[in-house]
């Protein structure tokens, strides 16, 4: 795993990045650049730039209280750490960046994703780099 410093990443992060990626935060619902982004392409880790998701992988929930995030039914499993996350009282799995360890969302079931999987992702954990065609 690589280690970022916390001074180094609040140089480079903004405050809303900081607090989600390195505090387990969670952006505001509908707030994120990411949400609607239909380009082809790969999102990338924030902080160290590992490959996470693919855009074919990347849908539109149907599901209230999850639409509100970037949605994906499946991630470059080798690059991710799923892991139980009892917070707030409730179970959930958390999702994390295996190379650097960075919070990135939740992943939960969804009868409205392809694969049933829906990885509710925060944009501003994630850097989309548009293919070149
Ligand atoms: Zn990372």
């Amino acid at each position: 795993m690589v280690d970022f410093s916390d001074d180094e990443l609040k140089k480079k992060l903004t405050p809303e990045q900081y607090h989600v990626l390195r505090e387990k935060g969670t952006e505001a619902p509908y707030s994120g650049k990411l949400l609607h982004n239909h380009e082809d392409g790969t999102y990338f880790c924030e902080v160290c730039g590992t490959p996470l998701f693919k855009s074919n992988n990347k849908y539109d929930s149907d599901v209230p209280g999850l639409a509100g995030w970037p949605s994906f039914d499946d991630v470059i499993k080798e690059n991710v750490v799923l892991s139980d996350d009892d917070s707030l009282g409730m179970h959930r799995v958390e999702v994390t960046c295996k190379v650097c360890g960075s919070h990135l969302g939740h992943l939960f079931d969804d009868p409205s994703s392809p694969t049933g999987q829906h990885y509710c992702i925060n944009s501003v954990s994630l850097n989309f780099k548009k293919e070149k065609s």
